[in-house]
Formats: C-alpha cells, sequence, structure tokens
C-alpha cells in the first residue's frame, strides 16, 4: 500500500479503485485486521521501479497510517511552515428552510431558539475580531429566507469597505448563480458548500428528497457556478456519516480531485439528539485525521481546517488535525448570547467563551506544538498574487491567476 501513497504525492490523483484500495488498507490496520507494520506489497512495479531508480533508498517500514500522517505533516510544512491561518467564524442566523437529516438546526426541529443577528451586531463581531488579529471572516447560516440575499450582499460590500485587508467567506448554502455572482460582486471572496457525499444513494440517505428537496446534482452544480465565478472555493464531507462506506469516501476523493478545491473541510459525523440520526454512531477522530492526511496529499496548498467538531469528539482533536496536516482553525466570533444556539451536533465546544478567549485558547494550543497562528488573509497560494494588487474585482485576472497549479483537466 505504500505504493498508493507514493503514486498520490507523485500524481496527486488516483482511480477510485486504487482509493477504494486505500481506504480499505487504512481501515483494516486501524481495526487491527492488518499484517501490522510496513504493510506494503511485495510485488509491486512501482516500488521496484522506485528502488531502482533510487538504489539503497529505504522503503518505509512503519504502519501505514504513521507513514501516511508523516508525509502530511512534511507537506503542509512545506507550504505553509508552521503558520496555522485563522478565520474569524460569525453564525449569523440558525434559520433554516432545508431538513438535512444530521443536523441540529434543520427547519422540522422544533426545539430550537431561533436567532437572526442584525447587520451592526455582525459588524461589531468583525471589529471585535479585527482588534484580535483576523483577517478573514466567516459568515456562515442556515439557509435562511428571513435574511435577504441582497442584504447580505450590502453586509459584505460594509465588512470589505471597513477591512479592505480582510477576506469575506460566506456559507450560507445553495442559491442560483446570479445570487452567486452578486455577492461576488459585492466583495466576497471565498465560499463554502461541503457536498457531504459524492455517492447520489448516499445523499438521499443524508437528505430529504421530499417537502424540499435536495439533490447531489444540484450542490455540484452551485460547486461548479462558485468555481466558474471566481470565488476560492471550498467543499468537504463528514466523516462516519451514517451509510458511509469505503466506496462512498472513495467517491468523495475522486469528486475532490476532479473539483480542485482551494479549500475542503471535514469533519467527523456526530448526532444530534434532535435529529432523525439521533441514535447513529458518530464518526471517530482517527478515522478524520487520516482523511485529513489524504486530503493534504491530494492537495498540497488546500487550505484545509482543523474543525470544532473534531475538537468536539477528542480535546486534542484540534492539535492533531494540524500535525496530520491541516493549516488552519476557525475560532467563533459569534456573540456569546447565542453560541448554544447554534448547535448543529450535540456537545459543541467553546459556546461560552468570548472570541478573546478563543483565539488565545488556540494560540496556547499552536504553541504547544510548534505552531503559530498568523495575522493574515490566509489565501490559496494561487490567488496570494490577485489579492496583494487587489485584483478582487478583477474576475479575469482571477481567472486567469487562480488555477490551482495542479489542475490540470480538471472537469468540473
Ligand atoms: S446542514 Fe445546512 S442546509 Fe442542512 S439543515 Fe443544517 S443549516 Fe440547513
Amino acid at each position: 500500500m505504500i505504493r498508493l501513497l507514493d503514486k498520490l504525492e507523485r500524481d496527486r490523483r488516483l482511480t477510485k479503485e486504487e482509493w477504494v484500495r486505500l481506504l480499505a488498507a487504512l481501515e483494516a490496520e486501524a481495526s487491527g485486521e492488518s499484517e501490522g507494520p510496513g504493510v506494503r506489497e511485495k510485488s509491486d512495479s512501482y516500488q521496484t521501479q522506485r528502488a531502482q531508480e533510487a538504489p539503497g533508498e529505504d522503503t518505509p517500514a512503519r504502519p501505514l497510517s504513521k507513514e501516511l500522517t508523516a508525509r502530511a505533516r512534511e507537506t503542509a510544512r512545506k507550504t505553509f511552515g508552521n503558520r496555522v491561518y485563522t478565520r474569524g467564524l460569525v453564525e449569523f442566523t440558525n434559520y433554516c428552510r432545508n431538513n438535512c437529516y444530521y443536523c441540529g438546526i434543520r427547519a422540522g426541529n422544533q426545539n430550537v431558539d431561533r436567532y437572526r443577528l442584525t447587520a451592526d451586531e455582525i459588524m461589531e463581531c468583525c471589529r471585535e475580531g479585527y482588534k484580535l488579529g483576523f483577517r478573514t471572516f466567516v459568515l456562515q447560516g442556515g439557509e435562511d429566507p428571513g435574511f435577504p440575499d441582497r442584504t447580505l450582499a450590502h453586509l459584505v460590500t460594509a465588512i470589505k469597505s471597513e477591512y479592505p485587508d480582510c477576506a469575506v467567506t460566506l456559507s450560507v448554502g445553495e442559491r442560483d448563480r446570479a445570487t452567486y455572482q452578486m455577492w461576488y460582486d459585492a466583495g466576497a471572496d471565498r465560499y463554502l458548500l461541503r457536498h457531504e457525499t459524492a455517492d447520489p444513494d448516499h445523499y438521499r440517505l443524508l437528505h430529504p428528497s421530499a417537502g424540499r428537496p435536495l439533490s447531489l446534482a444540484n450542490r455540484i452544480r452551485c460547486l461548479r457556478d462558485l468555481k466558474e465565478i471566481g470565488y476560492q472555493v471550498g467543499t468537504g464531507f463528514m466523516v462516519g456519516s451514517p451509510g458511509q462506506s469505503v466506496e462512498t469516501m472513495a467517491e468523495d476523493f475522486v469528486l475532490i480531485q476532479e473539483l480542485q478545491p482551494h479549500m475542503v473541510g471535514i469533519g467527523p459525523f456526530v448526532p444530534h439528539h434532535d435529529t432523525p440520526f439521533a441514535k447513529e454512531k458518530g464518526g471517530t477522530a482517527e478515522q478524520t485525521l487520516r482523511c485529513i492526511s489524504l486530503l493534504r496529499l491530494l492537495l498540497p496548498q488546500a487550505l484545509i481546517p482543523a474543525t470544532t467538531a473534531l475538537g468536539t469528539i477528542d480535546p486534542a482533536g484540534r492539535e492533531k488535525g494540524i500535525l496530520a496536516g491541516a493549516n488552519v482553525v476557525m475560532p467563533n466570533l459569534s456573540p456569546t448570547a447565542v453560541r448554544e444556539k447554534y448547535e448543529l451536533y450535540d456537545n459543541k465546544i467553546c459556546t461560552g467563551e468570548e472570541a478573546a478567549e478563543c483565539r488565545g485558547c488556540l494560540s496556547g494550543r499552536m504553541e504547544l506544538i510548534g505552531y503559530e497562528l498568523a495575522v493574515d488573509r490566509g489565501d490559496h497560494p494561487s490567488r496570494e498574487d490577485a489579492q496583494s494588487r487587489g485584483d478582487h474585482s478583477s474576475h479575469e485576472i482571477q481567472q486567469d491567476r487562480g488555477d490551482h497549479p495542479s489542475r490540470g483537466g480538471g472537469k468540473l
């Protein structure tokens, strides 16, 4: 299996079948079913070729997962050094018109105490965040018809006018292309929209097909539109969601390698008590960390967060995430009075601290593992040149300069 890691590092892509084999081998090793250290294929022509090309080079003989982590950490260090980017997260509305089965703020949950921040309150979060050193603000919320799209556009423009050295990321779900374009023209730099699973049947298991139906096809349409418009685009998936298999995860990795997103957010599935998945088993930190490392080898320059969900199921989850190849953390800038109301899953951490405490806490955690929080927009490396010249409004320049270096012939 080491040869598949070699291939992933060399080509930055695998076939679906290869993804299945690699994921299955990692799973088997984790459950104690493998033959132990040095998992490898003896009749491996690529390995033979490698040995011929580099005589005397020792093939790693540690467990596959440890080899994976070490390579991913090294890859991240080569691109980003010991700097960890921060994003100030403003969860500005917990209203949502959708009913995703895994989500605590789904429309059908009558027990949610709904809130919607005003534009002034959101600006105040940004002011506080700027003072603390944040240079990216992430405006996240459900798909809330009560917060008009045009109001959000005005808000983005206001933030960009007051903080021209900052990036604005939106994460507010599915819209039509014209709306995405309006927000981009208003100044939004990035957009996060997890695909959650790239397998259509699995997607239907996680999302309702009645009422207000959600489809994988429309999710991919959104991602394609966002990328074409010129956003730095983030996608991602839940690890350990009900119905997930090695095959569906292989499809996730194939979709990601075709899309070549600038950001990939993955976190463990954590059940919420007021959802149809309340009794389902959650994903594990180990599995999530393995996926982070695989993503790092697939996309060396991508912005990959060590998520709050990972920190929720493992007290040292975010540190482990960084050491597994992640390079972003997203402390919360929302007013403490509303934090607990944005409960996507049970036992979410960091709902009680002030923004300054959150940043201080994370700063200390990162220092302990030899990393530091950067005061920086933290753009994808392929976008830094364009952004530093203030070229946001020049779609042509963004398109010309914005492609991921390894993108090649991405299908999406
Ligand atoms: S996951 Fe997002 S779109 Fe789905 S119900 Fe929750 S907030 Fe709404």
